[in-house]
């Protein structure tokens, strides 16, 4: 599957649906007032740099920017960014023919260390190229090139897969993981603030657990029974509302 496919794919079957996409940055909540003429506890709609947008339910589904949102929002969750880096060889005739995980992946997935954690994930593309993973690390949000993840991940893969070591690499690229400090994903009602829900905090799986995910949510806003217990999930567990370590 390609997410940004799939992502479009979604986006298309809302619209046809009635959804309307508006490109915004959220910048803030709007509140009900209150009987005493204050904000109450219950969100109404967004700030954004459009201008305002009513609602009678807010999702933050911010990815790693969602604990940001959240405290644009009045409310806390911790959710970190995690970055990972990826190669991407040249295309080739094809000599992996399924997806290879090494044992490290699952440590590194569970570790709670912010340190570069590498490990090997090696996959070919329709295209023809090898996508060669991956690293953990939480460095904030920087963009600066990590010679040592790539070195590290490359290292690993050339030991899985020998012919990979006589291979050209086309590209590295990398991104965000939401990371929390569980490893479980926050999903479901903010439990502070009424109408608020979150759907962020999937770090490597995101894409994967996107169709349970929409549906928890779902059934969060409507109030209705979800198909799975969602208790493991909630927001309002103490492990996203603590200050950081
Ligand atoms: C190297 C790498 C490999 C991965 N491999 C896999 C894999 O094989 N399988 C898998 O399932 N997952 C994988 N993932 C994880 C997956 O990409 C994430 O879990 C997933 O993208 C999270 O989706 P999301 O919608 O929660 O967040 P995102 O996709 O990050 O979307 C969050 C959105 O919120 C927007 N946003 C942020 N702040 C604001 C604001 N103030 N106002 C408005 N919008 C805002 C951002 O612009 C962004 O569009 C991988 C991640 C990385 C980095």
């Amino acid at each position: 599957m390609q997410p940004s496919l799939a992502t479009q794919a979604m986006l298309a079957r809302a619209v046809r649906l009635g959804a309307q996409l508006r490109i915004a940055e959220v910048t803030g909540a709007r509140y009900a007032r209150g009987r005493s003429g204050g904000a109450s506890g219950r969100i109404v709609g967004i700030e954004t740099n459009a201008g305002p947008i009513e609602a009678d339910a807010v999702v933050n589904c911010a990815g790693p920017w969602a604990g940001e949102v959240a405290a644009l929002l009045g409310t806390r969750l911790d959710i970190r960014p995690r970055r990972g880096m990826i190669l991407v060889t040249v295309p080739m005739p094809q000599r992996v023919f399924h997806k290879v995980y090494d044992a490290d992946y699952v440590g590194a997935v569970g570790s709670a260390d912010a340190a570069l954690q590498t490990s090997t994930v090696v996959e070919s593309t329709p295209a023809g190229t090898v996508l060669i993973g991956s690293s953990r690390e939480r460095v904030g949000f920087s963009d600066a090139l990590a010679l040592p993840a790539l070195a590290g991940i490359a290292a690993k893969a050339t030991r899985l897969f020998p012919f990979l070591a006589d291979t050209m690499v086309l590209r590295s690229y990398h991104g965000f993981r939401p990371y929390a400090p569980d490893h479980l994903p926050a999903i479901g009602a903010d439990g502070g603030i009424d109408g608020l829900f979150h759907a962020a905090g999937h770090e490597g799986a995101g894409i994967g657990l996107a169709p349970t995910t929409g549906e928890l949510v779902a059934h969060a806003v409507l109030g209705t029974p979800a198909p799975l217990d969602p208790t493991p999930f909630l927001p309002t567990r103490a492990a996203l509302r603590e200050e950081a370590a």
